[in-house]
């Protein structure tokens, strides 16, 4: 009997676990994603509570109870930390299938039977991506963090990916050895260990800060191939269907998150890109152009068209609901008002549409970069807050720019450009920008939430005027 409510278990919570990466897909769908996601984990959990000769019960809900005491504080964390936060729970997953495998290695060296050549097979892909994983996840959420000890810029030395990929081919050597006497060599398995965990560090001390969203999405992938092989050590389906459905994403993730920057997963691994970025913020010599609130709010009255373009800086200050206030007050007046969404706005893979769907922004008016481009050159006004790179025309022509390639929203094409940030300070690729130089670009300097509060307020005060 329970042999079939487990199995019904897991096979509902594979179909909600499938449905919820669909639901993601999109943004009206989303909240019913995170639900079945919600639900197929603890269908998942009960599941595993009700298989026959699982390790006492007391065990599970003890680690449940240490997962809620983590995972709980862990969700408080800004949606700026998103990115970090996500690093450190890939890294648990990581130390969880590294722990996992190595129990059973060790197990079953009682039990030889137990260790055949695919079983051992899979506890040593278990242990060397769960490992890894777990060091890499934890370097890239201190970089992210700009934790003291944890260099942001990419630390290289010669020989750097020759002596890395040779310490993982030692590691895959030893594994291999291991498959054929999971037993007489056994002795080989804390060695993979160690090269696994320091593996991990290696492979993110040369990739720079900016980089760090994709490695994560990357090693988000590293974890659910490691949750695969570890469902292939217990034998269990569920692990294999959602380690894969993990591991499928992450690695489609990143392969967006690279095409948006127009980089190549070669570059981002071993491109050392924040090099680039220290010759390159070198001080700007011209100057940019200042407009005030009250100049400011006049020139978007007068506009029929106004695009917005968020960006990180939007995050930063928590601007969103000014933001929406703003819209209202443009929508008052009649004006089309359209947000131009880039696909790596921000620090994480649709950070502006969860910010603008927190204020309510409805949906259609979140434009795609593709779709809004061809509008840029009709646009009255294009009010850029708080982004830099994405709007760095840079990136069309400067073949010795960093981001040159990376394709961006053409701000600099509209008839009228209001930039928003708080200094001429470079943005995450540690560029200039020659928009806030261009001819036609005028600057709001301040926080985003207390420029676009003044703008709402100078267009509230002129309300009666209109
Ligand atoms: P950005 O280039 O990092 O620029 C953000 C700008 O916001 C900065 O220039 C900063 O200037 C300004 N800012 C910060 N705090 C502010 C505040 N409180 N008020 C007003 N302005 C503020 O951001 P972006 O244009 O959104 O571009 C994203 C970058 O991240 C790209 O380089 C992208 O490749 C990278 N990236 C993104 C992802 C992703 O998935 N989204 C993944 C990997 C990499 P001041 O300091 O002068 O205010």
């Amino acid at each position: 009997m329970s042999f079939w409510l487990v199995e019904g278990a897991y096979l509902v919570a594979s179909a909600l676990f499938i449905l919820s990466l669909h639901w993601m897909n999109d943004p009206k769908t989303a909240r019913k994603g995170v639900l079945a996601g919600v639900v197929a984990m603890t269908l998942a959990v009960l599941g595993t509570f009700l298989t026959p000769g699982i390790v006492h019960w007391a065990w599970i809900a003890g680690a449940v109870l240490v997962g809620f005491a983590i995972g709980v504080p862990l969700s408080w964390v800004p949606l700026t930390a998103v990115p970090q936060r996500t690093a450190i729970s890939h890294a648990f997953g990581g130390l969880a299938a590294g722990l996992v495998g190595t129990a059973k290695f060790y197990l079953w060296q009682g039990e030889p039977e137990n260790l055949t050549a695919f079983r051992t097979f899979a506890i040593v892909a278990e242990v060397i991506l769960g490992f890894l994983t777990f060091t890499g996840s934890l370097m890239a959420a201190g970089k992210l963090q700009e934790v003291r000890f944890i260099p942001q810029r990419p630390v290289t030395y010669p020989l750097q990916n020759v002596s890395n990929i040779g310490l993982l081919l030692v590691a895959v050597g030893c594994g291999v050895a291991l498959v054929f006497k999971p037993v007489a060599l056994a002795f080989l398995f804390p060695p993979i260990v160690v090269l696994a965990l320091a593996f991990g560090v290696l492979l993110i001390i040369p990739i720079g800060g900016a980089d760090m969203p994709t490695v994560i999405s990357l090693l988000n992938s590293y974890a659910g191939l490691s949750a695969v092989a570890m469902g292939f050590v217990l034998d269990n389906k569920l692990l294999v269907i959602a380690g894969a459905l993990d591991g499928s994403s992450g690695l489609i993730l990143s392969i967006i998150m690279c095409r948006a920057m127009n980089r190549s997963f070669s570059n981002v691994l071993f491109g050392a890109f924040g090099q680039v970025q220290q010759k390159a913020g070198v001080a700007e010599t011209r100057t940019a152009k200042r407009e005030t609130p009250e100049g400011a709010a006049q020139v978007l009255e007068m506009a029929s068209q106004v695009v917005i373009v968020p960006g990180y800086g939007m995050a930063v200050a928590q601007a969103q609901q000014r933001v929406r206030e703003l819209f209202d007050e443009l929508q008052k007046r009649r004006i089309e008002v359209k947000f131009a969404i880039h696909p790596v706005a921000g620090r994480m893979p649709g950070h502006m549409n969860v910010l603008l769907a927190e204020a309510d922004i409805p949906y259609d008016k979140l434009i795609e970069m593709d779709d809004i481009n061809p509008e840029m050159a009709q646009t009255d006004v294009v009010l850029v807050i708080g982004a830099n790179d994405v709007v760095n025309p840079a990136a069309r022509h400067d073949k010795s720019s960093p981001i040159f390639g990376m394709p961006i929203i053409d701000a600099d094409k509209a008839r009228l450009c209001l930039a928003i940030k708080r200094s001429m300070n470079p943005g995450f690729a540690g560029i200039e920008n020659e928009l806030y130089f261009a001819e036609r670009t005028y600057m709001l300097f301040g926080d985003a939430k207390a420029v676009v509060g003044d703008l709402v307020k100078q267009l509230q005060g002129a309300s009666g005027l209109h």
